[in-house]
Protein backbone atom coordinates (compact mmCIF):
# COMPACT_ATOMS: atom_id res chain seq x y z
CA UNK A 1 0.00 0.00 0.00
CA UNK A 2 1.07 3.57 -1.00
CA UNK A 3 0.46 6.55 0.96
CA UNK A 4 0.00 10.27 -1.46
CA UNK A 5 -0.67 12.89 0.47
CA UNK A 6 -2.00 15.69 -1.72
CA UNK A 7 -2.95 13.11 -4.26
CA UNK A 8 -6.16 15.53 -4.87
CA UNK A 9 -4.12 18.26 -5.98
CA UNK A 10 -2.34 18.92 -9.54
CA UNK A 11 0.92 16.88 -9.76
CA UNK A 12 -0.53 14.41 -6.93
CA UNK A 13 -3.41 13.09 -8.98
CA UNK A 14 -1.32 12.45 -11.82
CA UNK A 15 0.97 10.20 -9.93
CA UNK A 16 -2.02 8.50 -8.27
CA UNK A 17 -3.34 7.22 -11.60
CA UNK A 18 -0.18 6.17 -13.06
CA UNK A 19 0.31 3.84 -9.54
CA UNK A 20 -3.07 2.56 -9.95
CA UNK A 21 -2.59 2.12 -13.76
CA UNK A 22 0.70 -0.59 -12.73
CA UNK A 23 -1.78 -1.75 -10.45
CA UNK A 24 -0.52 -0.45 -6.71
CA UNK A 25 -2.60 0.08 -4.02
CA UNK A 26 -3.22 3.96 -3.27
CA UNK A 27 -4.62 5.84 -0.26
CA UNK A 28 -4.64 9.51 -0.92
CA UNK A 29 -4.54 11.62 1.76
CA UNK A 30 -6.08 15.34 1.20
CA UNK A 31 -7.49 18.32 3.34
CA UNK A 32 -9.05 19.13 -0.37
CA UNK A 33 -8.35 22.91 0.53
CA UNK A 34 -6.96 23.27 -2.97
CA UNK A 35 -7.45 19.89 -4.26
CA UNK A 36 -10.50 17.89 -5.81
CA UNK A 37 -12.44 15.14 -4.12
CA UNK A 38 -13.16 13.64 -7.98
CA UNK A 39 -9.47 13.54 -9.12
CA UNK A 40 -8.87 11.33 -6.17
CA UNK A 41 -10.30 8.62 -8.73
CA UNK A 42 -10.64 5.24 -7.46
CA UNK A 43 -7.78 5.84 -4.79
CA UNK A 44 -9.29 5.43 -1.30
CA UNK A 45 -9.72 9.13 -0.07
CA UNK A 46 -9.05 9.87 3.61
CA UNK A 47 -9.60 13.96 3.97
CA UNK A 48 -7.51 15.01 6.96
CA UNK A 49 -4.57 17.82 7.36
CA UNK A 50 -1.28 16.98 8.07
CA UNK A 51 -0.82 19.69 10.36
CA UNK A 52 -3.23 17.39 12.85
CA UNK A 53 -0.94 14.85 14.21
CA UNK A 54 -3.55 13.13 15.44
CA UNK A 55 -5.47 12.11 12.05
CA UNK A 56 -2.22 11.15 10.08
CA UNK A 57 -1.71 8.61 13.08
CA UNK A 58 -5.07 7.75 12.40
CA UNK A 59 -4.38 6.68 8.91
CA UNK A 60 -1.02 5.07 9.79
CA UNK A 61 -2.91 2.93 12.02
CA UNK A 62 -5.59 1.72 9.31
CA UNK A 63 -3.06 1.15 6.65
CA UNK A 64 0.04 -0.85 6.36
CA UNK A 65 1.97 1.61 4.30
CA UNK A 66 5.30 0.25 2.19
CA UNK A 67 6.31 4.02 1.24
CA UNK A 68 4.89 7.41 0.81
CA UNK A 69 4.63 10.32 -1.85
CA UNK A 70 4.31 13.48 -0.26
CA UNK A 71 2.70 16.38 -2.64
CA UNK A 72 0.73 17.91 0.40
CA UNK A 73 1.80 21.32 0.65
CA UNK A 74 1.29 25.03 -0.31
CA UNK A 75 2.66 25.92 -3.45
CA UNK A 76 1.94 29.65 -5.11
CA UNK A 77 5.25 31.53 -4.90
CA UNK A 78 3.21 35.00 -4.88
CA UNK A 79 1.13 33.74 -1.99
CA UNK A 80 4.04 32.69 -0.36
CA UNK A 81 5.78 35.83 -0.16
CA UNK A 82 2.51 37.45 1.18
CA UNK A 83 1.57 35.07 3.98
CA UNK A 84 4.99 33.70 4.55
CA UNK A 85 4.00 31.82 7.83
CA UNK A 86 0.98 30.03 6.73
CA UNK A 87 3.49 28.34 4.01
CA UNK A 88 6.12 28.08 6.89
CA UNK A 89 3.57 26.65 9.03
CA UNK A 90 1.58 24.55 6.54
CA UNK A 91 4.38 23.05 4.64
CA UNK A 92 7.12 22.75 7.50
CA UNK A 93 4.67 21.31 10.44
CA UNK A 94 2.79 19.51 8.07
CA UNK A 95 5.81 17.48 6.64
CA UNK A 96 7.53 17.16 9.84
CA UNK A 97 4.18 15.73 11.46
CA UNK A 98 4.42 13.24 8.70
CA UNK A 99 7.57 12.32 8.57
CA UNK A 100 7.61 11.62 12.66
CA UNK A 101 4.38 9.39 11.95
CA UNK A 102 6.04 7.36 9.21
CA UNK A 103 8.99 7.24 12.08
CA UNK A 104 6.49 5.74 14.52
CA UNK A 105 5.72 3.03 12.12
CA UNK A 106 8.94 2.46 10.38
CA UNK A 107 7.86 3.50 6.90
CA UNK A 108 11.49 4.31 5.08
CA UNK A 109 10.63 5.06 1.88
CA UNK A 110 9.15 8.84 1.10
CA UNK A 111 9.29 10.23 -2.88
CA UNK A 112 9.57 13.85 -2.22
CA UNK A 113 7.78 17.04 -4.33
CA UNK A 114 10.62 19.25 -4.74
CA UNK A 115 10.87 22.13 -6.86
CA UNK A 116 13.30 24.43 -8.92
CA UNK A 117 12.48 27.37 -6.55
CA UNK A 118 15.05 25.89 -4.52
CA UNK A 119 18.05 27.17 -6.44
CA UNK A 120 16.61 30.87 -6.71
CA UNK A 121 18.21 32.95 -9.56
CA UNK A 122 20.54 30.50 -10.97
CA UNK A 123 24.18 31.66 -11.92
CA UNK A 124 24.32 29.17 -14.79
CA UNK A 125 21.60 27.55 -17.03
CA UNK A 126 20.72 24.71 -17.33
CA UNK A 127 20.81 24.17 -13.96
CA UNK A 128 22.27 20.94 -12.27
CA UNK A 129 21.41 19.63 -9.04
CA UNK A 130 24.13 20.54 -7.30
CA UNK A 131 23.81 24.02 -8.09
CA UNK A 132 23.72 26.93 -5.44
CA UNK A 133 20.15 26.67 -3.47
CA UNK A 134 19.56 30.41 -2.53
CA UNK A 135 15.43 30.52 -2.83
CA UNK A 136 14.00 33.87 -3.81
CA UNK A 137 10.81 33.28 -2.28
CA UNK A 138 9.53 31.42 0.75
CA UNK A 139 7.89 28.62 -1.02
CA UNK A 140 10.86 28.08 -2.32
CA UNK A 141 12.31 28.05 1.13
CA UNK A 142 10.50 25.84 2.87
CA UNK A 143 10.96 23.01 -0.17
CA UNK A 144 14.66 23.54 0.28
CA UNK A 145 14.31 23.11 3.89
CA UNK A 146 12.35 20.39 4.22
CA UNK A 147 14.66 18.58 1.42
CA UNK A 148 17.55 19.49 4.40
CA UNK A 149 15.56 17.56 6.94
CA UNK A 150 15.49 14.81 4.72
CA UNK A 151 19.55 14.21 4.29
CA UNK A 152 19.73 14.49 8.31
CA UNK A 153 16.60 12.11 8.31
CA UNK A 154 18.83 9.67 6.18
CA UNK A 155 21.98 9.86 8.69
CA UNK A 156 19.81 9.83 11.81
CA UNK A 157 17.35 7.04 11.20
CA UNK A 158 18.15 5.54 7.84
CA UNK A 159 15.00 7.08 6.12
CA UNK A 160 15.46 6.74 2.31
CA UNK A 161 14.37 9.76 0.17
CA UNK A 162 13.68 10.58 -3.51
CA UNK A 163 13.56 14.31 -3.67
CA UNK A 164 12.30 15.60 -7.22
CA UNK A 165 12.48 19.06 -8.46
CA UNK A 166 10.30 19.89 -10.97
CA UNK A 167 10.53 22.89 -13.31
CA UNK A 168 7.18 23.90 -14.28
CA UNK A 169 4.49 21.15 -14.60
CA UNK A 170 2.30 21.84 -17.37
CA UNK A 171 0.14 19.74 -19.58
CA UNK A 172 -3.05 17.05 -18.43
CA UNK A 173 -3.41 13.12 -18.38
CA UNK A 174 -3.89 12.64 -22.68
CA UNK A 175 -6.63 9.93 -21.40
CA UNK A 176 -8.74 13.17 -19.87
CA UNK A 177 -8.88 11.98 -16.14
CA UNK A 178 -6.82 14.25 -14.61
CA UNK A 179 -5.65 17.54 -15.02
CA UNK A 180 -5.24 20.84 -13.65
CA UNK A 181 -7.83 22.73 -11.85
CA UNK A 182 -6.47 25.69 -8.96
CA UNK A 183 -8.80 28.12 -7.21
CA UNK A 184 -6.99 30.87 -7.53
CA UNK A 185 -6.09 29.94 -10.61
CA UNK A 186 -2.21 32.10 -11.05
CA UNK A 187 0.22 29.12 -13.49
CA UNK A 188 0.12 31.21 -16.88
CA UNK A 189 -0.97 28.15 -19.45
CA UNK A 190 -4.24 27.58 -17.29
CA UNK A 191 -4.72 31.61 -16.97
CA UNK A 192 -4.08 31.87 -21.03
CA UNK A 193 -6.81 28.60 -21.31
CA UNK A 194 -9.48 30.63 -19.18
CA UNK A 195 -9.00 33.60 -21.52
CA UNK A 196 -9.32 31.39 -24.82
CA UNK A 197 -12.95 29.75 -23.47
CA UNK A 198 -13.54 33.55 -22.55
CA UNK A 199 -13.64 33.03 -19.23
CA UNK A 200 -11.12 36.01 -18.53
CA UNK A 201 -11.05 39.14 -20.61
CA UNK A 202 -7.42 39.36 -20.85
CA UNK A 203 -3.48 37.70 -19.37
CA UNK A 204 -1.83 40.07 -17.48
CA UNK A 205 2.35 40.05 -18.81
CA UNK A 206 4.21 40.10 -15.48
CA UNK A 207 7.15 41.61 -16.23
CA UNK A 208 8.61 42.60 -20.05
CA UNK A 209 12.21 43.79 -18.76
CA UNK A 210 13.45 40.74 -17.54
CA UNK A 211 17.38 40.02 -19.06
CA UNK A 212 15.91 38.00 -21.33
CA UNK A 213 15.78 37.67 -25.41
CA UNK A 214 11.87 39.21 -25.44
CA UNK A 215 12.20 40.92 -21.99
CA UNK A 216 9.92 38.03 -20.55
CA UNK A 217 10.95 35.20 -18.29
CA UNK A 218 12.06 31.93 -19.24
CA UNK A 219 10.79 28.83 -18.15
CA UNK A 220 11.06 24.55 -18.49
CA UNK A 221 7.79 23.44 -18.88
CA UNK A 222 7.50 19.56 -18.50
CA UNK A 223 4.32 17.33 -18.91
CA UNK A 224 2.83 16.30 -16.04
CA UNK A 225 2.99 12.70 -17.08
CA UNK A 226 6.30 12.59 -17.53
CA UNK A 227 6.89 13.89 -13.93
CA UNK A 228 4.82 11.17 -12.91
CA UNK A 229 6.53 8.56 -14.74
CA UNK A 230 9.90 10.14 -12.87
CA UNK A 231 7.89 9.08 -9.73
CA UNK A 232 7.63 6.13 -10.34
CA UNK A 233 11.04 5.12 -11.20
CA UNK A 234 11.89 7.27 -7.91
CA UNK A 235 9.72 4.75 -6.02
CA UNK A 236 11.31 1.84 -7.95
CA UNK A 237 14.63 2.76 -6.69
CA UNK A 238 14.11 3.15 -2.52
CA UNK A 239 12.08 -0.24 -3.61
CA UNK A 240 15.20 -1.96 -4.78
CA UNK A 241 17.21 -0.26 -2.03
CA UNK A 242 19.61 2.04 -4.30
CA UNK A 243 18.82 5.60 -2.99
CA UNK A 244 20.08 6.85 0.71
CA UNK A 245 18.81 10.48 -0.21
CA UNK A 246 18.53 11.85 -3.59
CA UNK A 247 17.72 14.43 -5.75
CA UNK A 248 17.14 15.39 -9.25
CA UNK A 249 15.74 17.84 -11.46
CA UNK A 250 12.82 17.21 -14.16
CA UNK A 251 12.65 19.30 -16.85
CA UNK A 252 12.46 19.80 -20.52
CA UNK A 253 15.84 21.50 -20.76
CA UNK A 254 14.43 23.51 -23.06
CA UNK A 255 13.35 27.00 -21.95
CA UNK A 256 10.17 28.88 -23.54
CA UNK A 257 9.48 32.44 -22.33
CA UNK A 258 6.33 34.12 -21.23
CA UNK A 259 5.50 35.41 -25.01
CA UNK A 260 6.78 31.93 -26.89
CA UNK A 261 4.03 30.17 -24.67
CA UNK A 262 1.42 32.33 -25.65
CA UNK A 263 2.05 31.81 -29.08
CA UNK A 264 1.75 28.27 -28.51
CA UNK A 265 -1.75 28.99 -26.58
CA UNK A 266 -2.80 30.93 -29.52
CA UNK A 267 -1.84 27.99 -32.34
CA UNK A 268 -3.44 25.47 -30.60
CA UNK A 269 -6.91 27.16 -29.32
CA UNK A 270 -7.16 29.30 -32.34
CA UNK A 271 -7.69 32.34 -30.07
CA UNK A 272 -5.79 35.66 -30.32
CA UNK A 273 -5.04 35.91 -26.44
CA UNK A 274 -5.24 39.61 -25.03
CA UNK A 275 -2.38 40.30 -23.04
CA UNK A 276 -1.90 43.43 -20.52
CA UNK A 277 1.44 44.22 -19.22
CA UNK A 278 2.15 44.78 -15.45
CA UNK A 279 4.97 44.69 -13.02
CA UNK A 280 6.79 41.90 -12.15
CA UNK A 281 5.71 39.75 -9.14
CA UNK A 282 7.57 39.10 -6.42
CA UNK A 283 9.97 36.21 -6.20
CA UNK A 284 9.82 35.21 -9.84
CA UNK A 285 13.61 34.40 -11.34
CA UNK A 286 14.18 35.52 -14.81
CA UNK A 287 15.20 32.38 -16.11
CA UNK A 288 14.75 28.79 -14.88
CA UNK A 289 15.93 25.40 -16.93
CA UNK A 290 16.76 22.27 -16.37
CA UNK A 291 19.57 19.94 -16.34
CA UNK A 292 17.57 16.64 -16.40
CA UNK A 293 20.61 14.40 -17.22
CA UNK A 294 20.88 12.86 -13.90
CA UNK A 295 17.36 11.50 -13.82
CA UNK A 296 18.15 10.35 -17.12
CA UNK A 297 21.05 8.54 -16.23
CA UNK A 298 20.07 7.46 -13.22
CA UNK A 299 16.51 7.18 -12.78
CA UNK A 300 16.20 6.10 -16.71
CA UNK A 301 13.55 8.73 -16.80
CA UNK A 302 12.47 9.78 -20.65
CA UNK A 303 10.01 12.47 -21.80
CA UNK A 304 7.42 11.10 -23.53
CA UNK A 305 5.85 14.75 -24.24
CA UNK A 306 8.14 17.61 -24.18
CA UNK A 307 6.85 18.94 -27.24
CA UNK A 308 5.41 22.55 -26.04
CA UNK A 309 2.29 22.09 -28.35
CA UNK A 310 1.65 18.62 -27.39
CA UNK A 311 1.65 20.46 -23.44
CA UNK A 312 -0.40 22.68 -24.32
CA UNK A 313 -2.62 20.39 -26.46
CA UNK A 314 -3.27 18.04 -23.51
CA UNK A 315 -4.08 21.01 -21.10
CA UNK A 316 -6.31 22.82 -23.63
CA UNK A 317 -8.56 19.29 -24.16
CA UNK A 318 -8.52 18.99 -19.92
CA UNK A 319 -9.77 22.55 -19.70
CA UNK A 320 -12.20 22.56 -22.36
CA UNK A 321 -14.24 19.40 -20.81
CA UNK A 322 -13.78 20.50 -17.27
CA UNK A 323 -15.16 24.25 -18.17
N1 LIG B 1 2.90 34.69 -15.67
C1 LIG B 1 2.35 35.84 -16.27
N2 LIG B 1 1.02 36.05 -16.13
C2 LIG B 1 0.20 35.19 -15.45
C3 LIG B 1 0.77 34.04 -14.84
C4 LIG B 1 2.13 33.83 -14.97
O1 LIG B 1 3.05 36.63 -16.89
O2 LIG B 1 -1.02 35.45 -15.35
C5 LIG B 1 4.35 34.44 -15.80
C6 LIG B 1 5.08 34.39 -14.47
O3 LIG B 1 5.56 35.67 -14.10
C7 LIG B 1 6.22 33.42 -14.78
C8 LIG B 1 5.64 32.48 -15.83
O4 LIG B 1 4.50 33.16 -16.37
O5 LIG B 1 7.29 34.10 -15.36
C9 LIG B 1 5.23 31.15 -15.27
O6 LIG B 1 4.46 31.40 -14.11
P1 LIG B 1 3.61 30.28 -13.38
O7 LIG B 1 2.83 30.94 -12.30
O8 LIG B 1 2.85 29.49 -14.40
O9 LIG B 1 4.69 29.29 -12.78
P2 LIG B 1 5.91 29.53 -11.74
O10 LIG B 1 7.10 29.85 -12.62
O11 LIG B 1 5.53 30.60 -10.80
O12 LIG B 1 6.05 28.21 -11.07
Amino acid sequence: MLLVTGGAGYIGSHVALELRRLGRDVVIFDDLSRGHRDLAGDSVLEVGDLKDISRVREVFARYTFDGVLHFAAKSLVGESMAEPLDYYRNNLVGTTNLLAVMKEHGVGRLVFSSTAAVYGEPETVPIVENAPKKPTNVYGDTKWFIETMLQNLNRAYGLRSVSLRYFNAAGADPGGSVGEDHTPETHLIPIALDVALGKREKLMLYGSDYPTPDGTCVRDYVHVSDLAQAHVLALERLEVGKAECEAYNLGNGKGFSVLEVLEAVRRITGCPIPVESAARRAGDPAVLVASSGLAENVLGWKQEFADIDVIVKTAWEWHKARA
